[in-house]
């Protein structure tokens, strides 16, 4: 095809704008990957990666349905009617998986990024899975159980008959957990008639879920950073003063920001402290509490608490020990010192003003527990001044990884102690690392993991989809 490499990834992007239109963070983060693997695309010799990449960029289907839930207020029960979205992007590697998001912000724009984001992710993992997404506006805030379940519940009338063990897995994401979970799945097998434990990822322990999937994106996060300081060997950077206490490639001593403070914050937390490293920050929608020495286990436990079981806000927080609140501020705003940040909460939370204020607190690594947290334009900026960037396709695989494991032990009818799985789980991540690693290193740019997680991840899709027939006429 005629064209410089530049000018056939403007087009690429132009006519994918074009049949999207209007959908900027699907743009977003197709234009990260694709401007990314320029490195790829120069060497492609006899093959068309480029070719292949429009291809990829074009959902497989996208399913679209109307949701109706009632809500109950004191002048009785009130219909609401939302979208509902699966978007099934690609199966080259296995069933359409990705979890259900139901927030506010959400579009059909923000599920088609987030099922884009996730087919290089779940290549990433080296498991049979495809990548997919969905979700619906819905704010649980001052939602009672009852009127959460009733959304489930109707969700999933529109859902069902898309889904199954062995064509599209769902799961959790923002605002949906074990207890959406759960409703979810009784009403599927109230409206198939039977049960079938592999059509969801995320089910309580109690009934088919695997042992530490909750844990499993924050742990995930903690043992990949792990590998990279392992790898590049940031110990010795450190200046002297700061050394001392802090053990060689563990995060004894360092001090870490953490934003949000859902599944993904709470367990990073907990792995990251349980390493001896000091967590100085938590944020959610409405505003951020830190601590200067490092949160304490008891105030970890309150935050889990509160989150989990009063479902309430950060700022509830007591402040009595040494914490501070800061109402509409979020964590990057702050122009606080770390070492480590580890973006937990949403997309696009990390502007460049944020990556500004990292650089100059002194952060050397960033790994996105969220996906895409950071803008692009904060990435490159950030690429420039941090000595590692794992970006969120790598970083935050050990949740999706993790529901596979769900999915393996939910055929094979059996269920693994939470050491098994926690073995495994690190052994992906460390997997993940090498083969982020491997890729940017034969690329000359050893530095490189945004590269080099989307070039491994973008390869084994394309490998696939040759062998299927897909990319030739
Ligand atoms: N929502 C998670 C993610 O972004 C997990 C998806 C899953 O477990 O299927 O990867």
């Amino acid at each position: 095809m005629a064209g410089t490499i530049e000018e056939r990834i403007e087009e690429i992007l132009r006519a994918l704008k074009g049949r999207h239109p209007g959908q900027e963070e699907f743009m977003q983060a197709v234009e990260e990957v694709l401007v990314s693997l320029k490195p790829l695309f120069e060497n492609q010799g006899e093959e068309d990666y480029l070719g292949a990449f429009s291809v990829i960029a074009e959902p497989e289907r996208v399913i679209k349905f109307r949701v109706q839930y009632p809500t109950f207020g004191p002048e009785g029960a009130e219909l609401h009617t939302t979208t509902g979205y699966r978007v099934q992007f690609n199966s080259a590697l296995g069933p359409y998986k990705g979890g259900l998001r139901f927030h506010p912000s959400v579009s059909e724009s923000i599920i088609k990024f987030l099922g884009f984001e996730q087919i290089f992710k779940n290549a990433l993992t080296n498991l049979p899975i495809g990548g997919g997404k969905g979700g619906c506006v819905f704010d649980p805030k001052g939602k009672s159980d009852s009127e959460v379940r009733m959304l489930c519940e109707h969700f999933m009338k529109g859902l069902y008959r898309h889904i199954g063990p062995n064509l599209d897995v769902p799961a959790g994401d923002i605002g949906v957990g074990g207890r959406e979970i759960g409703y979810m799945y009784g009403e599927y097998v109230r409206l198939k008639g039977q049960p079938d434990m592999g059509v969801l990822t995320g089910k309580s322990t109690d009934f088919g879920g695997s042992k530490l999937r909750p844990e499993a994106t924050g742990y995930g996060l903690v043992y990949i950073t792990l590998e990279a300081l392992k790898k590049y060997n940031h110990y010795r950077y450190l200046p002297e003063e700061r050394r001392a206490g802090v053990a060689e490639n563990c995060f004894k001593g360092l001090k870490v920001l953490i934003s949000g403070s859902g599944n993904v914050a709470q367990f990073a937390a907990q792995k990251v402290m349980e390493l001896g490293g000091q967590v100085c920050s938590f944020s959610d929608s409405t505003g951020t509490i830190t601590s200067t020495e490092g949160f304490s286990e008891d105030q970890l436990k309150e935050l889990f608490h509160l989150k989990n079981v009063k479902r309430g806000r950060v700022s509830e927080m007591s402040t009595a020990e040494g914490l501070e609140y800061h109402a509409g501020k979020s964590v990057w705003e702050l122009g606080l010192n770390c070492d480590i940040a580890l973006p937990s909460a949403t997309q696009n939370e990390i502007t460049l003003e944020g990556a500004k204020n990292l650089a100059a607190g002194g952060c050397w690594c960033v790994a996105e527990g969220a996906n895409m947290p950071t803008t692009n334009e904060a990435v490159d900026y950030l690429k420039t001044k941090v000595d590692i960037y794992i970006p969120a396709k790598a970083a935050n695989a050990g949740g999706v990884a993790t529901s596979a494991l769900e999915m393996a032990q939910n055929s094979a009818r059996l269920f693994w102690s939470s050491e098994e799985v926690d073995e495994k789980l690190n052994g992906i991540m460390t997997n993940i690392f090498a083969t982020a690693y491997k890729t940017a290193q034969e690329f000359d740019r050893p530095w490189d993991l945004q590269f080099g997680a989307n070039a491994a991840g973008f390869l084994k899709v394309y490998k696939a989809y040759k062998a299927m027939g897909y990319l030739k006429f």
